[in-house]
């Protein structure tokens, strides 16, 4: 017996035990796998001369054993070798495994829903099988093979049985779900027919693209005979009819006032691997030079494996019912990654590889009508949806301003518009617009912190005394922020136009601007001129500080714009204090540049008056002391690292 790699083994062991509440979409996670494998093969056949398909129809069978209640789903499509049975059956959740066992603690005991989370389809039969015996012949091969597993212990792999897919003509697998016994679970026993079959199908399959037959059971009236007298009722006959039990027409095909939500959330949980429906969903379609449908999701939570390296974006692409390419990433730009879907075009060449593809010009306007109607489903979620939006920023806005951040800003004009900011004022989020249309009269930036917590940015001096001066700040908290809204470097607000109208730009250019920088602006005309007159004043107490401080920054003088604190340290330059930070959580941390630091201090503040007093009595290394002792100060206050926390402790000691 063969063992299923560990992380596997512990998955089946929750998924089996759990008591999932949605069993049955068993059927619809075999369905979908056979109709891959026939749409492989048909691929198979179209670039690979050397395949020829015979004439026999690629479709998916079901049938059932009431009494052995079995199960079997069963599909001519590519097939699985020995090795690819071990290889694709025997690891779970292939991609999903390592994550799984990161995320395992936190779902221990939860009834959880991981199907489809790590793309476990074809062991979800284990939650109402307690034996699995796949019989599959690989297209072209010369013999089929067994594998078979209880779930629990491992599985075996041998060469199939006499009858069992033994001609040359039998590629194709069938999947055999020996289920549960009865009384175990009573529920399973309407699986054991033909409405049940039926019923999952309907529900779960019906846009599968290939037929899913059935043999069925029909009834018929027998002729009437000719000596029958007027008495006679009429006699039925049963019959059996190979039935196909699912609609067929993509889900793509059809307009969007043919089909219910419920039917595009079933579709996009069985193709798409999740288990939650998506939070919205778009349908287009071209007629003309170039054809093509398109159906999109974005989908309402991100997938566990979104930033990670391994993930890979793109949409489906078929072409006259072919599926060219799984994931087609020319039909996505990078930041809107976690868009799922479906991009139909018979105008594509069939034949193209890889290469090609990226060349493709139908394949490029397609894109460009993807990446516009994406953003103004997100744009108009936001504006009549604005929680479900919210959410959907959390999971996937870093997306969004990468998106700005890797355009060097190009892409601003277009996203934007769907950014969305924590206001520390509010204490809500809010879009750059908003932002823009609450400003208090004479204001023309807008303000922002960066740090790693909102909670820490919400008492930074900086912060305080803006809103302290009636600006809202907005806090920024993910690493690529301060990255983004520097490459942006400016704002302008779009007024929402009148329908039919395109949105007026607004004449102001609203620059986006770092609390924490040496230059910001916020003080009235009369705590301006006072700080520039302490500073004349005390330019030998400055010099003599910037002295004892060394290296350390490169000015120190009076901030009109502290309220409360005693100082603070803002940076000049293209380099701001975040931008350091972030930097220095990188590989290459000991090469990057460092912000210009400035030491500005508050001239209300009791302190400033004891810096003052010091220096007049020429006591020097008192001076340099307290100059140190604000500098660490401020920087422990930024949630920056002292230079020398040595030194920091000896220097306080010596305080005291
Ligand atoms: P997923 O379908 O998400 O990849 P599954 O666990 O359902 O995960 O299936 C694992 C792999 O087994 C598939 O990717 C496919 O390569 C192979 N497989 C499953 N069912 C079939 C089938 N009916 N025919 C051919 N290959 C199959």
């Amino acid at each position: 017996m063969r063992q299923f790699k560990t992380e596997s083994k512990k998955l089946l062991d929750l998924m089996i035990n759990s008591i999932y509440t949605n069993r049955e979409i068993f059927l619809r996670e075999l369905v979908s796998n056979a109709s891959d494998a026939i749409d492989k093969l048909s691929f198979k056949a179209l670039t690979d001369p050397s395949v020829q398909l015979g004439e026999e129809d690629l479709a998916i069978r079901l049938s059932f054993d009431k009494d052995a209640r079995t199960i079997t789903v069963s599909d001519n499509g590519i097939g699985m070798t020995e090795s690819e049975l071990d290889k694709n059956l025997g690891t779970i959740a292939h991609s999903g495994s390592e994550a799984f066992k990161d995320e395992n603690a936190e779902h221990q005991g939860a009834d959880i829903d991981i199907i489809g989370q790590f793309g476990v389809g074809f062991y979800s039969s284990f939650m109402v099988a307690s034996r699995v015996r796949v019989v599959s012949r690989a297209f072209g091969a010369d013999q089929a093979f067994a594998w078979e597993s209880d779930g629990i212990r491992g599985y075996t792999i041998e060469a199939a049985k006499a009858g069992e897919r033994d001609g040359a003509a039998d590629h194709g697998t069938d999947v055999t779900l020996f289920l549960r016994a009865s009384g175990e679970d009573e529920d399973l026993d309407k699986f054991l027919s033909e409405w049940g079959l039926r019923d999952l199908v309907k529900r779960y399959s019906n846009y599968v693209r290939h037929p899913v037959q059935m043999m069925a059971t029909k009834s018929r009236q027998l002729p009437k005979p000719d000596d029958a007298g007027d008495d006679y009722t009429p006699q039925y006959e049963q019959y059996q009819e190979l039935e196909t039990l699912n609609s067929m027409t993509p889900i793509w095909k059809k307009r969007s006032s043919e089909v219910e939500q419920t039917d595009y959330d079933e579709f996009y949980k069985a193709t798409f691997h999740d288990w939650e429906a998506p939070a919205r969903t778009i349908s287009f379609h071209a007629e003309g030079a170039l054809s093509y449908d398109v159906l999109l999701f974005i989908p309402g939570r991100a997938p566990f494996d979104l930033y990670s390296k391994d993930y890979e974006k793109g949409l489906a692409l078929y072409s006259s019912n072919v599926l060219i390419q799984e994931k087609c990433s020319d039909l996505l730009p990078d930041y809107y990654n976690f868009v799922r879907g479906v991009v139909d075009s018979p105008d594509v060449a069939l034949n193209i590889s890889r290469e090609t593809l990226q060349q493709n010009r139908q394949l490029r306007a397609i894109a460009k009508r993807v990446e516009r109607k994406i953003h103004d489903e997100l744009a108009a979620m936001l504006a009549d949806e604005r929680t479900v939006y919210e959410t959907f920023f959390e999971n996937f806005g870093r997306g969004l301003k990468f998106g700005i951040y890797e355009s060097y800003g190009a892409k601003a004009g277009d996203l934007a518009d769907l950014l969305l900011f924590w206001s520390a004022r509010e204490e809500r989020w809010r879009t750059l617009g908003e932002y823009a249309s609450a400003m208090k009269e004479g204001q023309d930036k807008i303000l922002y912190a960066a740090g790693d917590s909102r909670e820490r940015l919400g008492k930074l001096p900086a912060v305080t005394s803006a809103l302290g001066r009636g600006y809202d700040v907005l806090l920024c908290t993910q690493d690529i922020d301060e990255f983004m809204l520097q490459t942006m470097r400016s704002y302008r607000p779009v007024t929402a136009a009148a329908e039919g109208e395109s949105p007026v730009e607004d004449a102001r250019e609203l620059e986006l601007a770092n609390v924490a920088t040496a230059d910001l602006d916020l003080a009235t005309e009369e705590e301006k001129s006072a700080a520039e007159q302490s500073t004349k004043e005390n330019e030998a107490l400055f010099e003599a500080m910037v002295k004892a401080l060394g290296e350390k920054v490169s000015a120190v003088r009076v901030s009109a714009n502290l309220t409360d604190a005693p100082a603070c340290i803002t940076a000049q330059g293209p380099i701001s204090l975040e931008m350091e930070r972030v930097m220095m959580k990188g590989p290459d941390a000991g090469m990057m540049p460092k912000a210009e630091r400035v030491l500005e201090l508050n001239a209300q503040h009791p302190v400033f008056a004891k810096l003052v007093a010091v220096h007049a009595a020429g006591e020097d290394d008192k001076l340099a002391l307290y100059a140190n002792l604000l500098y660490d100060q401020a920087l422990l206050v930024e949630g920056l690292p002292v230079d020398d926390p040595v030194e920091f402790a000896k220097n306080i000691c010596s305080l005291m």
